[in-house]
C-alpha cells in the first residue's frame, strides 16, 4: 500500500512535532544524506520553462530508495491568489519500484528549504551571528526565520518586501515566537545594514539586483534562495565575485543559480565538501560567504525519508490503493474486464493481508 499524506496530515504533523523541531530534525536527515554524497545517483532537475514560470521534476536515488518531486515556480501566481511554488513528492522502493509514499510537498518544500538554508548557515555564517535581514516576506519567509531561530539562535530579523502587506502577514504570524524580535525596514538597504546574515527570498522572473556590492559588509553570510532559474537572479554579479560561494550540485547551479551570471570557471565549492569537513566553510571572521541556493533533489529525498519515518511514528496519513495488485500479476486486464457491479477485485490491502497470512 502507498501511504498518502495530504495538507491536513501535514498540519497534524507540524502540530505534533512543532515547526522548529521538525525543521531541526529534517536538517539532520539532509546533513546525513549530503555526507553520503557519492552513494547517490544525481542529476540536474528537468525544467520545462513556460511563459512566466517553470515546471520541474527533481529525482534522486540511493541503493534502496528513489524519490522525486514535482514543483513549479510562477512568481505571477500570487496576483491571481495562487501560490508561487506548489509541489508533491513520491518515495519508492528501488528493489521493486513500488511507490511507498505519495505526499503533499508545498509545505514540505518550505520546511526543507529553510532547514537547508540554516544547515548551510551553521557551516558558513559567523558563529556569533544574531541578526538577520530577510528580503522577500512571502510564502517561504516564516519557515526561514524559524529555521534560523531554532538552529542558529537568531534573535532579530529585519524585514523588507516591496509588498508591505507581506511583511504585515509575517509580523502577525510570528508575533508570539519567544526570543524573536521582528523589525520592519523601509528598504532592502536599511534591512541589510549591520545584519550578520542576509537572506534573499524574493520571487520575480528577472535578473534582479536585490543585493549590490555597496550593501555587503565584511563577515556577512548571504543566503540567496530566490535566484533559482535561468533569467531569475537576486545578486549583483560583483557580490558573488567578492565572496566564498557554496552551491548544492554544481552542474545544476551553473544553469539556475546566481552564478549563471558568471563564466563557468568562476570557483564555487559544493556543499557536501564543506559538511564533510573536507573544505573549510568560512576561513576568516571578515570573509563574505554566499550560499547560492537553488534547491537540489537530494534535499527532497531527505525530506521524503523524514516524512516516511515521522508518518510512521505519529500515525500520520492513510494508505491508498494507488497501484493495482492482481492475484496474477500478468492479469492486469481483470481490472477493466470485470463489470462494475461485480464484487470488488482484490485491492492492494487485501493482497498484502493475504500474503502476510
Ligand atoms: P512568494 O511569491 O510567496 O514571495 C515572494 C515575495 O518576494 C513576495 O512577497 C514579493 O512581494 C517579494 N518581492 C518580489 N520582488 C521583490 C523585491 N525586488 N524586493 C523585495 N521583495 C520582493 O514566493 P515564495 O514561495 O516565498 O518563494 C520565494 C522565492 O524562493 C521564489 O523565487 C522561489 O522560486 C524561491 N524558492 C527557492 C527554493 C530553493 O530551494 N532555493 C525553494 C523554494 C522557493
Amino acid at each position: 500500500m502507498t501511504r498518502y499524506i495530504d495538507v491536513s496530515d501535514m498540519r497534524h504533523l507540524a502540530a505534533s512535532v512543532g515547526t522548529q523541531r521538525l525543521i531541526t530534525e529534517m536538517a539532520e536527515y539532509i546533513r546525513a544524506d549530503y555526507l553520503r554524497w557519492n552513494e547517490f545517483e544525481k542529476s540536474a532537475r528537468v525544467a520545462n520553462h513556460v511563459p512566466g514560470g517553470v515546471i520541474e521534476l527533481m529525482p534522486a536515488s540511493d541503493s534502496t530508495l528513489y524519490g522525486f518531486k514535482y514543483v513549479n515556480g510562477h512568481p505571477k501566481n500570487t496576483r491571481i491568489n495562487m501560490l508561487t511554488v506548489m509541489a508533491f513528492g513520491v518515495l519508492a522502493e528501488v528493489e521493486t519500484g513500488f511507490p511507498v509514499l505519495f505526499s503533499e510537498f508545498t509545505i514540505m518544500t518550505a520546511l526543507r528549504t529553510a532547514a537547508t538554508s540554516a544547515l548551510v548557515a551553521k557551516a558558513l555564517a559567523r558563529p556569533d551571528s544574531r541578526t538577520m535581514a530577510l528580503i522577500g516576506n512571502g510564502a517561504q519567509s516564516e519557515f526561514q526565520i524559524l529555521a534560523f531561530r531554532a538552529m542558529l539562535g537568531i534573535e532579530e530579523v529585519r524585514l523588507f518586501d516591496v509588498d508591505p502587506a507581506a511583511t504585515d502577514k509575517l509580523m502577525r504570524n510570528l508575533a508570539d515566537v519567544p526570543g524573536l524580535k521582528l523589525v520592519r525596514a523601509a528598504s532592502a538597504a536599511e534591512a541589510v545594514r549591520g545584519a550578520d546574515i542576509v537572506s534573499t527570498v524574493t520571487a520575480d522572473k528577472t535578473n534582479a539586483t536585490i543585493l549590490t556590492p555597496d550593501m555587503i559588509e565584511p563577515g556577512m553570510h548571504v543566503n540567496a534562495v530566490g535566484g533559482d532559474c535561468p533569467g531569475k537572479t537576486e545578486l549583483h554579479a560583483d557580490v558573488l565575485i567578492g565572496a566564498r560561494v557554496v552551491v548544492e550540485f554544481e552542474p545544476q547551479t551553473r544553469i539556475e543559480g546566481d552564478i549563471q551570471q558568471l563564466p563557468p570557471e568562476f570557483p564555487v565549492i559544493e556543499l557536501w565538501r564543506v559538511l564533510s569537513g573536507e573544505v573549510a566553510g568560512r576561513t576568516s571572521a571578515s570573509e563574505v560567504t554566499v550560499f547560492d541556493s537553488v534547491g537540489f533533489a537530494l534535499e527532497d529525498f531527505s525530506a521524503l525519508r523524514y516524512l516516511r519515518d515521522a508518518a510512521n511514528q505519529y500515525g500520520i496519513g492513510r494508505d491508498i490503493d494507488l497501484i493495482p495488485a492482481p492475484e496474477n500479476p500478468k492479469d492486469l486486464y481483470q481490472f477493466v474486464a470485470a463489470p462494475l457491479d461485480a464484487p470488488a477485485l482484490a485491492s492492494a490491502p487485501a493482497q498484502a493481508a493475504a500474503r502476510a497470512a
